[in-house]
């Protein structure tokens, strides 16, 4: 098996202790991994007033994967120096445009719903649209004033997220459903609807539907089940990606990957919690986000089994009932539940 190269960055807060965890699971699993670990993070920037060091993009760049706790202690440096210093530009010097999300229940977790036998694959568009940043404010303070925020969806994004997704859809159960407010925003939305059925002739073996944000809100609570890949703009998936993590359990078993389809750089997993300072040195932060987001780092690299095997073993933990109430199991019994289980 190839060896991969992963750089570390547990960040701040529980990204540490779950970053930890999840390396001794990967480790456990029989993966065929070398790491190097980076202390960029809040109390990085305290010291040297940057969130890395002015070569950290080019450090990652000889790197196959990262592998991200959590950033960002709102407390002592805003988030917008620790996510503008060091998430955003990783994302971007590495252009990973697609933020996949897998939303289903591990056996024996509680959702919110009645519904449990729902597997969704949700794919945001992570470079983009609505988040573009254009636009800007006139006539500041008088009544008159005015904001304007512009989404931007170029050809080359909207055709690149969609074919990711038809890719995803043909590999998994070939539904894709598209998600956009066409009827009401009728310039970039419309554009993205007209990709989708360019791309839809090239994958006569997906089927696609599509659907308004606001219907796909209520879809994915009354019927998760009939989903398979679900694909949206920047804000869309970012609101369908909070509503997949409330219904698989909450941010506990929140898992992420933002991805670079090319793989000409590298792509980053990280869970989608943050550093939750709330609960940080209290031992309770639940790693199994950090474990589903690692296994999903082992497929991304074709390391098949020991990802497979991660999974199986996190199964078979929360099944036994361990890691599903939230605070009855601490960071390091679920870690050791999960480890035992790979051990056998
Ligand atoms: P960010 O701005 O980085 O998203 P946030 O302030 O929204 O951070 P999160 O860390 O995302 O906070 O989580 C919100 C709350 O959920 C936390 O404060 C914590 O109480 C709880 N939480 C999050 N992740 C976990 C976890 N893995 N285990 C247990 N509780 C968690
Ligand atoms: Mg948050």
């Amino acid at each position: 098996m190839t060896q991969h190269r992963i750089a570390l960055i547990p960040g701040d807060g529980i990204g540490v202790p779950v970053t930890e965890a999840a390396m001794r699971v990967v480790a456990a699993s029989g993966a065929s991994i070398t790491t190097q670990s980076f202390p960029w993070s809040c109390d990085y920037y305290l010291e040297h007033s940057r969130m890395m060091p002015v070569d950290g993009i080019e450090t990652l760049r000889g790197f196959d994967a990262i592998f991200l706790g959590a950033v960002g202690w709102p407390a002592r440096v805003p988030d917008s120096v620790s996510l503008h210093g060091l998430l955003l530009p990783i994302r971007k010097a590495f252009v990973q445009y697609a933020n996949i999300r897998p939303h289903r229940l591990l056996p024996g977790v509680q959702g919110p719903l009645r519904k449990t036998d729902f597997d969704i694959l949700c794919i945001r568009e992570n470079t983009e649209g609505e988040y573009s940043g254009a636009g800007g404010r006139v006539h500041q303070g008088t009544s008159d004033e005015v904001a304007v925020e512009t989404s931007v969806f170029t050809r080359a994004g909207v055709e690149r997220i969609l074919r990711f997704a038809f890719d995803q859809a043909k590999s998994r159960r070939g539904k894709l459903a598209s998600v956009t407010k066409s009827n009401a925003q009728r310039h970039s939305m419309v554009f993205w609807d007209e990709v989708t059925d360019e791309l839809a002739k090239e994958y006569p073996e997906v089927e696609v539907s599509r659907y308004h944000i606001d219907a796909m809100c209520a879809r994915m609570v009354m019927a998760p089940e009939s989903l398979d890949v679900v694909v949206a703009s920047n804000l869309f998936g970012d609101i369908l990606t909070d509503l997949g993590a409330a219904i698989q359990g909450g941010l506990g078993f929140a898992a992420s990957a933002n991805i670079n389809p090319t793989r000409e750089a590298p792509s980053m997993f990280e869970p989608v919690h943050g550093s939750a300072p709330d609960i940080a040195d209290q031992g309770i932060a639940n790693p199994m986000a950090a474990f589903w987001s690692a296994a999903m780092m082992l497929q991304h690299l074709g390391q098949d089994i020991p990802a497979t095997r991660i999974m199986q073993a996190m199964e078979t933990v929360c099944g036994n009932g361990v890691g599903v109430v939230p605070g009855q199991h601490g960071t390091d019994e679920i870690t050791t539940a999960v480890l035992a289980q790979l051990q056998d």
